[in-house]
Order: C-alpha cells, then structure tokens, then sequence
C-alpha cells in the first residue's frame, strides 16, 4: 500500500500517481512482517542489496532489476589525527550511492508493467536511473540543468537515455520535468523520481542494513553517521533502515545523525537553526557540491525529525571546508566529488570543535565517485 505523508490518503501500491491529489508526498508500508536476518544467514547470501529482500518491496525473481549495487566497504582513515571510518559507497555500479534506490525502483516499475520513465536530476540520479531503465528495456528521459557535469551528462547518454537539458535552477530542472508528464498527450511515461517515489527510499534503507552487518561481526556500532544532504534520501534511508533494526532488536540505540548541507544552500540546516518542523524553500546559491544543491527538499520535515530522533543534527559547511576536505581526501586515496566532502569537512569541524569525543567511532558515507567531475581537480598539485 502506499499512502500521503501529508493526509494520510491511502492508494494501491502500484499507483501511477507520483504525489496525492493534496500535493503530499507519497510512502510505501508493506503489508508483511519482516525479520532481518541475522549476520550469519547474509554471508550465505547474493553480495548485494537484494541479501535484505525481506525488507524490500514483495518481488518476483524475474522483476528484479540489479546490478550488483550495495555490498560496499568500509576503511578507516586518519582523520584530524582520529580514526575515523568511512563508507565508499561511490563504489556502487554507476559510481554513486543512488544505485541503491534506483534497483528497488525500477524493479517496481518493471514489476507494474511501465516501460517509459521520465526523470530529473544533477546528475548521479539520472545516470543511476538511465542505467537501472536500460537494463530493464525501459524508455528514458532525463531532464539536467544545462550545467551539469559534462562527465555525467556522457553516462546518461551512454545508458542509451535522452537528455533534456534546461536552464535555470535544480527547482526549475524539477519543475520542467513534472510539467512534461503532466502534459503527456499518451499519458503512458511514468514520473520515476528518486525524490518523489516511495520505492526508492526503501532501497537507501539497505545502507543501514549493511553497516549494521559490517560492524556486527566486529561487534562495534558507529556512534555518529554522517550523511551528506540535498533531498536527503541517504539521510532518510539511513535514518529508516536504522530504526528498523532498532524496532527488530537488532541495534540497542540510534546511532546519531549528522545530516551535513552545503552552507550556499542549505534550507534544512535554515529551519534546523530556527527550532522549525517544516523546510521553507530558499534561492540557494552556487555550491560546488553541485548534487545537494536543493532549494525545495521534498521531504524536508522527515529530515528533520530524522536528525532530531536520532539524537543527531544538522550542519552547513562552507565552499573553503569543503574545498580542502576533497583534497585531503584524495591524498587518503579516497577520489570523490566535492558533494561527497561535504561529509569529511563536518567530521573535521566535530573533531575540531571536541563534538566527536576521543573514542567515538564516526562514520562518513562517501556517496559519489571523484572521476565525474575530475575537471574539479585539474591542476591541483
Ligand atoms: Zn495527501
């Protein structure tokens, strides 16, 4: 079933609908119990997200749509003179964390019987949804603003999907994208948008998942996760998966959430430093974290309530931290995007600031592979 987050209207599970009549936005409740396994049973299991199908959407072996995703290491690294460990989940198939939900969503979809998709993007969502469409003979259509990274625009392109590129703003790309289904004459493409469908949050609820399974055998839980945020699905996925765990007695406590915006646009952090339980938009500026430039999250007041209830919280950081967290990270052979540092640059300030104690574990999820915008590094010595 899925149902309103705003009113609370319920529809069937394979609506076409991609918000409700009152503009909510939409979420999945599966009409099963489920048990995650513990970690002795996943090890016998496929090395990817799909060893928690339990917890995802009910699938027919067939419907699925994977490419190996999940499954991603952890190493730690010295951080400001700490150990602190990081989540290279840059090392999903299309090089960002996206492909996560994007399996879930498409396998869904193929599930419904859909075979033209249409969707927007800065850039890793769209690459990750053209891949997933590709692999399961879907049409697709992915509207970017005209400046998004030549690199990325290439992989697009590459999956076999068109490209609509339009001028203006990540809003603007969004807004375009809903007007061109909306105004459909065949009415057949279906709106698969990684921050609208309830599908894909289900998948990001696996990066929970798989740092519980990964430091269950070493017996040691992060204290702090730290997620990068511009929508903030990995924010709420994390959050979900987690608290998943903690309801099947699987974790004792939340780990704390740290959800890190880039300080050039930075709504949710907005409504964090005014005590608010709803996100305003704003006119975000220009940040180099090109793929958490959102002035409009749809899902805002779940962010919120995420950091809140986890014992965490929300931070901006500035184009200069997030400039030198890059480079400090690639000199720790970690080669991300600069949206991806924004992680590092929070850690650093924790650390800094004596937030992150001396023996607390902190983890970082390293959500976006640096060779996409490898142009950032150009001339860096
Ligand atoms: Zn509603």
């Amino acid at each position: 079933m899925v149902y309103c987050a705003r009113c609370g209207r319920k529809y069937p599970g394979d609506t076409k609908i991609w918000r409700c009549s009152c503009k909510g936005e939409l979420e999945y409740q599966s009409q099963y119990t489920y048990s995650i396994p513990p970690p002795e049973r996943l090890t016998l299991r496929p090395h990817s997200i799909w060893r928690y199908r339990e917890a995802l959407p009910h699938l027919e072996d067939e419907d699925i749509v994977s490419l190996g995703e999940g499954c991603t290491p952890i190493v730690t690294a010295k951080w400001k003179g700490f150990p602190v460990w990081f989540k290279l989940d840059f090392l999903c198939p299309t090089g960002s964390y996206k492909d996560r939900g994007s399996s879930v969503m498409i396998s869904r979809l193929k599930q419904m019987g859909i075979t033209s998709i249409v969707e927007d993007s800065s850039g890793n969502a769209g690459a990750s949804v053209a891949a997933y469409a590709a692999r399961a003979g879907m049409e697709c259509r992915i509207f970017v603003a005209s400046h998004t990274s030549p690199a990325k625009l290439a992989q697009i392109r590459a999956y076999g999907a068109k490209i609509k590129a339009v001028d203006g703003t990540r809003q603007d790309v969004a807004e375009a994208c809903q007007r061109s289904v909306e105004e459909d004459p065949r009415g057949e493409t279906l709106y698969a948008s990684h921050n609208w469908n309830p599908f894909f949050l289900e998948g990001m609820k696996t990066l929970a998942y798989e740092i519980w399974e990964q430091c269950e055998r070493s017996k040691i839980m992060p204290d702090w996760v730290v997620v990068p945020a511009g929508y903030g699905s990995c924010a709420l996925g994390a959050y979900r998966g987690f608290r998943d765990l903690l309801n099947q007695g699987r974790l004792s406590h939340l780990p704390r959430l740290v959800i890190v915006q880039a300080e050039n646009c930075a709504p949710i952090y907005q409504a964090y430093l005014h005590g608010e339980t709803q996100v305003t938009p704003i006119r975000g500026g220009k940040t180099v974290a090109e793929g958490i430039a959102c002035s409009s999250p749809v899902r805002g007041s779940q962010v919120l309530a995420a950091a809140r209830e986890s014992g965490g919280f929300i931070m901006a950081v500035s184009e200069e931290e997030i400039d030198s967290a890059a480079i400090s990270l690639a000199r720790e052979g970690l080669f991300v995007e600069p949206t991806s540092a924004v992680v590092a640059a929070a850690l650093g300030r924790l650390i800094d600031s004596g937030t992150i104690a001396k023996n607390d574990v902190a983890l970082g999820i390293l959500t976006g592979i640096g060779l996409k915008t490898g142009y950032y590094y150009e001339g860096r010595s």
